[in-house]
């Protein structure tokens, strides 16, 4: 039988342990990522996870009630948006001692392609160089470059500049381009098409005039970038690392395995 992640969501929906046991052993590595990844200060803070797990697992949890069964990119991108906001919450909440709003960020970085704003943006989400190439297809030096052409026009858009500016203010930034959704909006399936290649020369046109005004759907479209390649780099988790998580849950599945890894 093959078990996918459109099997997963109907099932932990309606709390079934084949779908929270297949959900801990194929996304706990990646949520681990993210965790390393945005808050590296909490390493080696093994309840931070624990936490965010029974967060997911409420009863209602938004994570699996508002998703159609969703195929697993989009999935993945949902799933990052929960775990960042559950441990930002934590956070307090104060603007960095330098601040930018997305108005000057946009007004600075106007000269830019579509891909040069993307390489900025990157930068927001904390991403050096190296890995801002590899899920633009560039290499480092070129994202360096651009880099630091976008920092020569932030840095001459605002009063107080630091070199940490974007690093500083990425969260912010990236939950004031969330909530800016507009009716023109595009569905993560467009974006796919274009990372997949499936897009034709109109259509991807169509999608960068669009996307270069539009925070929230740069911020959409790199997201799933990273989507991308995290699951790229992604394993399953162990069986005995897997059954820990579900004792720590309390989910007792099914004696034999029951699902395949599927790719999509
Ligand atoms: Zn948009």
């Amino acid at each position: 039988m093959v078990y996918t992640c459109y099997e997963m969501i109907r099932d932990c929906r309606a709390d079934r342990p084949e779908g929270w046991a297949y959900f801990l052993a194929q996304y706990v590595p990646v949520i681990r990522t993210l965790l390393a990844h945005y808050f590296p200060e909490r390493e080696g803070d093994t309840a931070l996870i624990e936490r965010v797990l029974a967060g997911l697992r409420q009863p209602g949890s938004s994570l699996f009630q508002s998703l159609d069964p969703a195929p697993e990119r989009a999935f993945v991108s949902e799933l990052r948006q929960r775990v960042l906001s559950a441990v930002e919450a934590d956070r307090a909440s104060v603007q960095p001692e330098v601040a930018i709003d997305l108005e000057t960020l946009g007004a600075a970085l106007e000269p830019l392609t579509l891909t040069e704003k993307q390489a900025a943006w990157f930068e927001t989400m904390r991403y050096p160089d190296e890995d801002t190439g590899r899920m633009l297809r560039m290499s480092p030096q070129t994202a360096e470059k651009i880099r630091s052409r976008a920092a020569d026009l932030v840095r001459g858009g605002v009063d107080r500049w630091r070199r940490s500016l974007l690093a500083d203010n990425g969260p912010f930034l990236g939950q004031a381009a969330a909530s800016l959704s507009t009716k023109d909006c595009l569905p993560a399936k467009a974006f796919f098409d274009v990372i997949d290649g499936r897009t034709t020369w109109r259509g991807r046109e169509e999608m960068e005039r669009h996307v270069k005004g539009c925070w929230h759907c740069l911020d959409h479209f790199c997201r799933l970038l990273e989507t991308v390649d995290v699951l790229r780099a992604s394993k399953p988790l162990s069986a005995s690392e897997a059954e820990g998580y579900q004792r720590l849950l309390g989910i007792q599945p099914p004696k034999r395995p029951f699902w395949k890894r599927v790719a999509g």
